[in-house]
């Protein structure tokens, strides 16, 4: 699908996924015209196709701090995200609150989820603290294995797949401008302004640009030096589902190993693995006997489940494992919004209201600079 309205953009998205889609929303929901979006393959296909849809804050974090609120803040804006969405394009994207459970089969399993408790009342979070029992009650088709269980009643899931459709419709409905097959190759910098977005045919000028290219972040090039671009390399994550005629499980489960998404209609899918292996989203049989085994520990009645899929994608993963957010000091209309790595789905809604903020109005998140691309450069200038 190619649309553009004219070849100038007011802000040029290079970067079709979760991330580019929901800034290109909120950016013309705050009156942004001139929108375009470039993206080297199809919208919506990499990553973000590829997630498991978890919105989990208590289960992915693990202590108090500005990640944990910054995704516990985003996850509090998807029931109106959700609703916005329906009313602006029609695609339910399946929010559901049902909640997740977090399974430990292990004494090391039972001091983790401990751990993780702790923290969380402390931090005066919902959690309960389950036996086996209540936890098999809940949920029959766990594994009688089970020692004791966490309930985070507020970490959800929703189907990322109907989201990016929804997102993508909210585009073509809105006119924002949308190239596929158009990949970046080279930012044309001069005296401290990116005039422009280059691939191997074509220049994009643009008033200001912003790099929401995931894994790929960091295979863009640029004609001027800039010290704080940043470093992304992908993550390889594996995932398999299971189909079955009606929904067997209800929540989330996770184990310290793996997890469970049930799906409403009937998929369950297992995730994930994390393989540091380059730009490589094959599939492997050892991929596939790890899902299984973790799969078949949360719940061994799936053995006798046909398998209806097997994919991978890539996360976008920074050195430290934090999203990279914001500006350049050295180039004034470039901006980032990149290594969401495992969150990327649960933190799309607070990434582009804080960008679009930023780009829009000029105000400045508190979390633009807790997740900044400086933070790295400062590193650089420490270690020469
Ligand atoms: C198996 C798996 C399970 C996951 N589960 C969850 C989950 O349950 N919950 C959650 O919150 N997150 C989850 N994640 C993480 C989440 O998917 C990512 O953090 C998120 O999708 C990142 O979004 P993105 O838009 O930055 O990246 P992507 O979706 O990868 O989009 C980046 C886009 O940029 C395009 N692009 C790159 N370079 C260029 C270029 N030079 N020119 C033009 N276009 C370019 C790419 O083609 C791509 O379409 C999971 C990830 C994986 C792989």
């Amino acid at each position: 699908m190619n649309f553009i309205s004219d070849s100038f953009s007011d802000v040029l998205i290079v970067g079709g996924g979760i991330i580019g889609l929901s800034l290109a929303r909120k950016l013309h929901k705050k009156g942004v015209k001139k929108i375009t979006i470039l993206e080297r393959g199809k919208l919506g296909q990499e990553a973000s196709f590829a997630a498991a849809g978890m919105l989990a804050p208590q289960a992915e974090t693990e202590k108090p701090d500005d990640f944990f609120h910054f995704c516990d803040e985003s996850n509090k804006l998807y029931p109106n995200f959700a609703k916005e969405l329906l009313d602006e394009t029609g695609v339910d994207i399946e929010l559901d609150k049902s909640g997740t459970l977090y399974l430990a089969f292990s004494e090391r399993d039972v001091a983790e989820i401990r751990k993780r408790y702790e923290w969380q009342r402390d931090a005066g979070l919902q959690v309960e603290h389950l036996t086996a029992q209540e936890a098999r009650k809940i949920e029959p088709f766990i594994s009688p294995d089970v020692c004791e269980a966490l309930f985070f009643p507020n970490d959800w899931q929703v189907e990322n797949r109907k989201l990016l459709t929804a997102l993508q419709k909210y585009a073509e409905i809105n006119r924002i401008g949308i190239v596929e097959s158009a990949e970046v190759k080279n930012l044309l910098i001069e005296n401290g302004k990116t005039l422009s977005a280059e691939t191997a045919s074509q220049k994009f000028p643009a008033e200001k640009v912003i790099l929401a290219t995931g894994a790929w972040t960091s295979l863009i090039k640029s004609s001027e030096n800039v010290p704080s671009l940043p470093n992304v390399r992908p993550i390889r994550g594996q995932m398999l589902s299971f189909h079955t005629a009606k929904r067997l499980l209800s929540k989330v489960i996770y184990s310290p190993r793996g997890y469970l998404v049930p799906r409403f209609d009937g998929r369950i899918l297992a995730g994930a693995t994390v393989e540091d292996v380059g730009f490589n989203k094959s599939v492997t049989q050892s991929g596939i006997d790890f899902l299984l085994e973790n799969a078949l520990e949360i719940a061994p009645s799936l053995v006798n489940l046909q398998l209806s899929e097997k994919w991978a994608g890539l996360r976008p993963f920074a050195s430290d494992g934090l999203p990279i957010l914001g500006t350049f000091p050295e180039i004034e209309n470039l901006f980032t919004a990149t290594a969401h790595y495992r969150n990327g789905i649960l933190l799309a809604p607070l990434t582009a209201e804080i960008l679009a903020d930023k780009i829009a109005e000029n105000f400045d998140s508190k979390y633009l600079e807790v997740f900044s691309p400086l933070r790295f450069a400062a590193a650089r200038a420490i270690c020469k």
